[in-house]
């Protein structure tokens, strides 16, 4: 092996971020900021609150909740060994900490979405006894190990709220939705468009699976392989089929408004109703389904422009069921989850830049006496809101002038021996080079008259 060989495998390796994650650097950081921040505006609006929850759970809470079989919880999950295995790795030394530190008994996996975690939040600090509904929002990352591509990352980021408890009056859907679609609103998102569709409940779904499903199986050969096996796992699901030579076939299905129970009928009618009333403007999809059990009722999703073929922003429904489910009282339950990620990338699709980060003020300061006043002025542009830039070390006037360029600033402030003896300090505006000298009292007042572009 040449001596160049080996020096290249001593090279450290260098890191990069695991497949399906991603550093969101600034100024785009700023888009997200500045997104999460209409969000707490916008629902707080409509009187909800934030919860925060841990990032990790029982995987049992999962399974139980989306359920055993789905693909998120079967294939997609990030989990983690339970007792055994930590205190092994423990026993031969290839852990530090105590065993209660880092042997959970139980499995756990990073979640792969927040509504299990706020029912079972719900129930833990019996929210039931407060006025109800109890009206949650949540943001942050979620897990899914799925194929990544545009749209679609293994650690995403959602921004999601849940009603529980309190009646399930038609106008909570139609309310929820309304805070959807005015938060999109206020965001500027582009070709929204809002898919609702009803899926019934325990009294009539289940007839209508079953019919569904022999509707399938007569015309099983002709369809693919994911929805042949779907006939039998989640019927529901083929109805999702994306599938060019499947969507005629799909087209003469059975629908499930046609076989809704009367009590779902009615709401279903009247959620379109209140929507109205809210000037909501929806499209019906009876094609939009929930392929998880404790779905019902109420299902909708809103799609966005510049997504390709992952354009769904958000997705939620009604899931009555699901308090119960996870060993709390009978409970009725809407929400959604937005995915933050897909958002972002549609407002940047249609031109929404992140707001500027350049800095306000450049201190550009020469000579030791200067510099006690450079630290000084620093101090009292950051107490009144300005970005200011104050170099560490000494730098030729040229040089600092040219960082303030780099960094985009305003305003250079220009600190030399001289002006701070003279007490007059010179401001230059970077954009056409003018300057101006200006007693401190002066160009502080100056500067405080302009609007700070770090607002
Ligand atoms: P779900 O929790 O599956 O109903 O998803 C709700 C929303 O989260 C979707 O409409 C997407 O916008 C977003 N989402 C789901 N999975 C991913 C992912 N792997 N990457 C990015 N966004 C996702």
């Amino acid at each position: 092996m040449s001596e160049g060989a080996t020096k290249k495998e001593d090279k450290p390796r260098k890191f990069q971020a695991i497949r399906g994650t991603r550093d969101l650097l600034p100024p785009e950081t700023a888009l997200w900021n500045g997104v999460e921040q209409t969000a707490h505006e916008v629902f707080a609006t409509f009187g909800f609150a934030e919860i925060r929850l841990p990032i990790f759970e029982s995987t049992d809470l999962f399974a139980r909740s989306i359920g055993a079989e789905t693909d998120v919880v079967s294939k997609e999950m990030y989990t983690f060994g339970g007792f055994a295995e930590f205190s092994a790795k423990v026993r031969e030394g290839r852990m530090v900490g105590t065993l209660e530190e880092i042997a959970p008994e139980e499995m756990i996996s990073l979640r792969p979405e927040a509504t299990a975690s706020v029912c079972r939040a719900y129930i833990e600090h019996g929210m039931h006894a407060l006025p109800q509904p109890v009206k949650l929002y949540y943001m942050g990352p979620m897990f899914r190990r799925e194929r990544p591509q545009k749209g679609r990352y293994r650690q995403f980021y959602q921004i999601g709220a849940e009603i529980l408890g309190g009646p399930d009056a038609p106008a909570i859907d139609a309310e929820v939705i309304e805070m959807l679609m005015t938060f999109f609103e206020r965001l500027g998102l582009q070709g929204v468009r809002l898919d609702i569709n009803s899926i019934g409940d325990k009294n009539c779904r289940p007839k209508y699976v079953e019919l569904l499903r022999a509707e399938l199986l007569k015309v099983k050969n002709k369809l693919g392989a994911d929805s042949q096996r779907r006939i039998e796992t989640n019927p529901l699901r083929v109805l999702d089929s994306k599938l060019e030579s499947e969507q005629a076939i799909i087209e003469k299905l059975p629908r499930i408004a046609d076989h809704l129970c009367q009590d779902c009928a009615t709401h279903y009618a009247t959620v379109k109703r209140q929507l109205e009333l809210r000037g909501v403007v929806y499209r019906e999809n009876w094609r939009l389904v929930r392929g998880l059990d404790y779905y019902m009722r109420t299902t909708f999703e809103i799609t966005a422009a510049g997504l390709g073929s992952q354009n769904a922003v958000c997705g939620g429904g009604r899931y009555d069921g699901l308090v119960e489910l996870l060993g709390g009282s009978p409970t009725k339950g809407i929400g959604f989850a937005i995915g933050e990620d897909r958002l972002i990338l549609s407002l940047q699709e249609s031109g929404k830049a992140a707001p500027l980060q350049g800095r306000d003020v450049y201190i550009a300061w020469m000579g030791e006496k200067a510099y006690a006043t450079a630290i000084r002025a620093a101090k009292d542009l950051r107490a009144t809101g300005f970005s200011v830039e104050l170099p560490p070390i000494k730098q030729k006037f040229g040089k600092a002038l040219g960082q303030a360029d780099r960094l985009g600033a305003r305003y250079a402030l220009i600190l030399g021996d001289n002006e701070v003896s003279e007490g007059l300090w010179t401001l230059k505006t970077l954009a056409d080079g003018s300057q101006q000298k200006l007693t401190e009292p002066d160009l502080l007042e100056f500067l405080r008259e302009q609007k700070p572009v770090s607002s």
